[in-house]
């Protein structure tokens, strides 16, 4: 039978092994440092959990497998200035944007976009890393060695975010699961909530947005879409070609998870409208150790990466599904995590409808 590799070995790669072995399926996620020789074979699949990668000896050999899913989307998406682009020629809504290049000057960042605007570098970033405010108010200047390698957007005054998880088949069949209400703090994640009945009234067009970009790039998969609400209005702020951390909590609230979608898509297994069960939650485990003590709390679901855990660093989640409402809500006064997570649990307490 063959073989479906994953380039990248963290926990998005687990998860996806985890969700395929139900249906029977070889899942190998690939270490980008392994310097073993792959035992590739011409009809295996290849998928990626993460949108860039250094060439070592084990990208070159996936990298170069015919069978590697949305491999020319990658570059595409992994690059803010190219994906930025994408975004105005498929006239789909984003936050106001130029590239940094060598002669770009706070003074025109300001007067373009405004008095706070947000550097970004092109590649690599994640977690809020890779960000740079330029304040007027303080006169910061665009930092030398950001010339050339990022870009440049206007900061947003949103409501709330929240990110849209679909999956696309190879004959262009989409399914999508409901919007998802995130919560970042200092730029990296810490909750997610869904579904939520307010939020149905942006659903179709957070869909249309979505399908335009998946079609466009015929696109095979999950990709996940995050997304500044402003009134009625949605803008994206960044996509994912992978499956998506906002997508956590489908692993307890849907009847197929995103990564089972993922791996159906790509191994061109059949997809079909996804159930949503109850109401879910999720809380993303971030520089915090590892405390079996959570698994007294009723309806918590534990995803540990086995990761050394450091500031900052996400090492794991938790996943929460109930139908009764007083048991989300009990758990969250149960839970007992240092700050910023008082701040994140109250906002899941006030979002639980
Ligand atoms: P991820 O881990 O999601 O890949 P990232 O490092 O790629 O994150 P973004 O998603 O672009 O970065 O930004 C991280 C967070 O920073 C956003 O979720 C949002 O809270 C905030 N942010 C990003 N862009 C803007 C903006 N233009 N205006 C205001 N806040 C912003
Ligand atoms: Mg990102
Ligand atoms: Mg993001």
């Amino acid at each position: 039978m063959s073989v479906l590799w994953v380039l990248g070995a963290g926990q998005l790669g687990a998860m996806l092994k985890q969700a395929a072995t139900p249906l029977g399926l070889d899942v190998r996620p690939v270490d980008i440092e392994s310097t073993a020789t792959l035992p590739l074979s011409a009809n295996d699949i290849v998928t990626a959990e993460r949108e860039e990668w250094p060439e070592t000896i084990a990208t070159k050999q996936l990298a170069t497998h015919s069978n590697f899913v949305n491999l020319a989307t990658f570059p595409q998406l992994a690059d803010r200035l190219t994906q930025k682009q994408w975004l105005d020629r498929l006239e789909l809504a984003t936050a106001p944007w130029f590239p940094v290049e060598s002669d770009s000057t706070a003074q025109h960042a300001y007067q373009t976009l405004g008095a706070r605007v947000l550097l970004k570098r092109r590649r690599g970033g994640y977690d809020g890393k890779g960000q740079y405010w330029l304040k007027q108010a303080d006169n910061t200047d665009i930092p030398e060695d950001w010339k050339g390698h990022a870009i440049a957007e206007q900061a947003i005054n949103f409501d709330e975010e929240v990110s849209l998880v679909g999956v696309r088949g190879k004959n262009g069949e989409k399914y999508f699961y409901p919007l998802t209400l995130n919560l970042h703090i200092n730029g990296i994640l810490y909750a997610s909530i869904a579904p939520l009945k307010r939020l149905n009234a942006l659903q179709s067009k957070a869909e249309t947005m979505l399908s335009t970009l998946m079609d466009a790039l015929d696109y095979v998969g999950v990709m996940a879409m995050e997304c500044f609400r402003i009134g009625d209005d949605l803008l994206i702020n960044e996509l994912a070609p992978r499956v998506h951390n906002s997508g956590h909590w489908t692993q307890a609230g849907a009847s197929v998870c995103q990564f089972e979608n993922h791996i159906r898509a790509v191994a061109g297994l059949p997809l079909a409208p996804m159930e949503v069960k109850n109401q879910s939650m999720m809380v993303n485990l971030i520089g915090v150790d590892l405390n079996y003590q959570w698994l007294t709390i009723k309806g918590l679901e534990l995803y540990w990466y086995k990761k050394d855990v450091r500031p900052g660093r996400k090492v794991g989640h938790l996943n929460f599904c109930a139908n009764d409402h007083s048991v989300l809500q009990n758990a969250l006064s149960e839970l007992n995590l240092p700050a910023p997570y008082p701040e994140a649990l109250t906002w899941l307490a006030k979002n639980l409808p």
